[in-house]
């Protein structure tokens, strides 16, 4: 053994260091990765109870995770760490709370445990908990550092680990990351991992492991100076685009439909959720004509629940007359629009419960329809461009926000104006331009498009 170690160093390609020996070389790295990955699921399936096993499922990741943790509560190295420990370990953080399940409306909220007439000031805290205090973190941003989460219990087992990684130590948390490394992981996992810890350590108020101010920064900084963080070439949408697909004639409904998705969404510099969730109602029909006749047939749409605005207050972007015609006109085709019992008026911030969505999922019977998919608005931006003669390979549903900020951003227009848009970055600039209540501003990023 020692004899071929020696005869690898001499042809060049192994150099040692003092905690492992380094191979450069086609495919070296690749074999740990894959052995790893076997070893990692391996020693899980060595180290948990038969009938543990025998029900686990893995998702198919870079790094072997365990999908259904629930069953870990069975093991007995879960249960040594305590009863309350042991919850915080395992606890599913991505439920929808019952609040953001009403979406906007509150649910009558009936406690069980009622020890008197009210409800005991311990019994309103641990319902705040239960229901309002999770919608700190959008519920996607929960649902991600929940599976994440579920790569560093997976780790733990596989290591026999459980006792250390809530709360974490520094060395616990290099090793982890030492390890998605060897095993072929990017520096975007990396990074996520990290964020779903620190997450679990705040949420059940441990103290974090990159405690230390600075250390989350220098280990961010080595992790992704050694690999890199290679992101997919997105194109956003171009305002050449936007002109084009306006000047399209003799489309279907469905063509239509999908052209006003991806010009809608540019110019307003929407998340493709964002754009599936437009409903008649939040569509505001000449909303600044009462301030200036020149804003007759312009439109303010209201996006209700955004990302950066979390606390609801509300992103109205402005849209001017030539998207806006075209747009009532399609609503008007399909017969869609506001109705008398629309609870917008009541309850601004959240979703309407009656009237229809402005992009129906079908075209015949829209007002009854379901609101378009997700994937629909996608592959909504590729069909369009395709009508226009664009090959869609590096286009996506976040195309359309991202050509709403780059046009506004080559258009010069200023971020804090920008950000009314769109609603990224930060928002206490943004605020200031609103006094006095000029609306025009508010039509700079439409106006990049040169419509
Ligand atoms: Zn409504």
């Amino acid at each position: 053994m020692a004899e071929k170690r020696r005869g690898q160093a001499a042809a060049g390609e192994v150099s040692q260091g003092r905690a492992a020996s380094y191979e450069h070389g086609e495919g070296a790295a690749a074999e740990v990765a894959a052995d790893l990955f076997d070893g990692i699921k391996e020693m899980v399936v060595t180290n948990l109870m038969p009938s543990t096993v025998w029900a686990l499922e893995f998702t198919q990741h870079a790094f072997p995770t365990i999908s259904n943790v629930g069953i870990l509560a069975a093991e007995a190295q879960f249960w040594r760490l305590g009863d309350e420990r042991m919850r915080h370990v395992l606890e599913d953080i991505s439920h929808q709370t019952p609040v953001e399940r009403g979406d906007g409306h509150l649910p009558a909220v009936r406690a069980k445990g009622k020890t008197g007439r009210l409800n005991s000031a311990t019994e309103l805290a641990a319902i705040f908990d239960e229901c309002v205090m999770p919608a700190h973190l959008a519920h996607r941003t929960r649902e991600s550092y929940q599976f994440y989460w579920k790569c560093v219990i997976t780790w733990a087992i596989a290591h026999g680990e459980t006792e250390s990684i809530l709360p974490m130590s520094q060395t616990t948390l290099k090793a982890i990351t030492q390890e998605l490394m060897m095993i072929g992981c990017a520096t975007g996992t990396i990074r996520n991992v990290w964020s779903a810890i620190e997450d679990r350590h705040r949420r059940f108020g441990y103290a974090l492991p990159l405690g230390m101010q600075g250390d989350f920064t220098r280990m961010s900084k080595a992790v992704a100076s050694v690999q890199g963080q290679p992101s997919r070439l997105i194109f956003p949408v171009g305002t050449h685009h936007v002109r084009a697909l306006l000047e399209l004639a003799g489309l279907t409904d469905t063509q239509t439909r999908d052209m006003l998705m991806c010009v809608l969404g540019t110019v307003c510099c929407l998340r493709v959720s964002e754009v599936s969730q437009l409903q008649m109602c939040d569509l505001m029909w000449s909303h600044d004509a009462a301030w200036h006749p020149q804003y007759n047939n312009t439109l303010a749409v209201r996006v209700y629940k955004r990302k950066q605005d979390q606390a609801r207050k509300g992103l109205y972007p402005r849209v001017g007359e030539g998207v806006a015609v075209r747009l009532r006109s399609f609503a008007e085709r399909m017969d869609l629009e506001e109705t008398e019992e629309c609870t917008k008026k009541r309850s601004p911030g959240a979703r309407c419960r009656s009237c229809p969505p402005v992009f129906p999922h079908i075209t015949a019977g829209a007002r009854t329809a379901k609101p378009v998919s997700r994937q629909q608005v996608t592959r909504a931006v590729i069909n369009s461009l395709k009508l226009i003669g664009v090959d869609p390979t590096h286009y996506s549903g976040l195309s359309m926000r991202r050509g709403g900020i780059s046009a506004a951003l080559v258009a010069r227009v200023p971020e804090p104006i920008l950000f009314l848009q769109s609603g990224h970055g930060s928002n206490c600039a943004a605020r200031n331009y609103m006094v006095p209540r000029d609306p025009h501003i508010l039509y700079e990023t439409y106006l990049a498009f040169g419509l």
